[in-house]
């Protein structure tokens, strides 16, 4: 088992940013407090472990950052060489942290799904083990405890939203898998099903398209670009299946304007001292949105997913200060 000691992350009550947005039961499962900064660890820790038990020597992967970055550590440690390939936009410490890891990290001018592309061609040469988002079935075993500790802290009471920032959308899938388990295992009520929200970004909305229309696969989205790095996914594997969990849950999807959800990563850091990546944020500013349209309704529990940390993206806070003199005074 190759661990970083992942998992059992908290599940915060979020009273005075609740308070301001008037849902009072509030809760943000915080994934940055995960190593190597974002849930994305989770799949790492399954996905590794078992390709080392598989006696996999080298891996290869397309991804927006934070899951190379994670990989490529886990990887390290299980002795095993990785192969990332990200786009050139991709954050900048998520690099570093591939190269630190001593991964083999290719840049390239285009998006994920480019780089998607690439690895394919990759795999088919060197016979890599290819780790892309489903393209593998363990990743997504990883992700799925996100969904049975949120239970589990939930004292196996479910609630009835969940807000997810959707790009491939493995976590959402994985979160529905596992309140459908758990459901199997009659460990929580089979009756209802939380009601999930993927929330994408204005400047990259397949899915939020694809639901809107009522179709079961999404496609591919044209120019795609978002702040919110994470969810800057033009066309996801697993589109159908993420459509499947937002029709079968009564859920939606909605897109957020990256100046939204980057006002809304201020206020939630300001109220709550939790420094929110942008991808997460993005769920607040969908919750925020679908309370004022009454989707939400009065005293409803509703989760939201933040993926990572804020310190991963520190561009994305601008800086007021004021500059003193060594003698200088407040
Ligand atoms: C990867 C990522 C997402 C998107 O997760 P999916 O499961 O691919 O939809 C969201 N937020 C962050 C911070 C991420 O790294």
């Amino acid at each position: 088992m190759t661990t970083l000691g992942e998992g059992m992350t908290p599940l915060l009550p979020m009273k005075q940013y609740g308070q301001k947005v008037d849902i009072p039961q509030l809760l943000m499962k915080d994934e940055g407090l995960l190593p190597t900064g974002s849930f994305k660890a989770r799949g790492a820790a399954v996905g590794v472990s078992k390709a080392k038990e598989l006696g996999v020597k080298e891996l290869a992967m397309p991804t927006n950052g934070n899951a190379g970055a994670a990989w490529a550590q886990y990887a390290a440690r299980a002795g095993i060489q990785s192969h990332i390939v990200m786009p050139i936009d991709a954050p900048e410490i998520t690099r570093k942290e591939v190269v630190a890891a001593g991964g083999v990290l290719s840049l390239i001018d285009g998006l994920i799904s480019d780089a998607g592309k690439v690895v394919a061609s990759a795999v088919a040469s060197y016979s890599y083990y290819d780790v892309s988002t489903l393209k593998e079935p363990y990743r997504i075993e990883g992700k799925k405890t996100m969904g049975l500790e949120l239970c589990e802290q939930l004292n196996w009471e479910l609630p009835d939203v969940i807000l997810y920032p959707t790009g491939g959308g493995v976590g959402l899938i994985g979160i529905y898998k596992a309140i459908k388990e758990l459901q199997e295992l009659g460990w929580v009520n089979e009756k209802m099903m939380p009601r999930f929200v993927a929330v994408q970004a204005q400047g990259c909305a397949p899915i939020v398209d694809a639901w809107k229309a009522g179709e079961r696969e999404s496609t591919f989205y044209p120019n795609s670009a978002t702040t919110a790095f994470g969810i800057n996914v033009p066309k996801a594997i697993g589109d159908f299946l993420v459509l499947d969990a937002l029709y079968k849950s009564n859920g939606c999807a909605i897109a957020i304007s990256d100046s939204d959800l980057l006002a809304e990563q201020q206020l939630v850091t300001t109220l709550e001292g939790t420094f929110v990546c942008p991808e997460g944020a993005a769920t607040f500013a969908a919750a925020r949105q679908l309370r004022e349209k009454g989707w939400i309704k009065e005293g409803e529990t509703v989760v939201c997913l933040n993926t990572g940390m804020g310190i991963k993206y520190p561009e994305t806070i601008q800086l007021d200060a004021q500059i003193l003199e060594k003698t200088g005074r407040l």
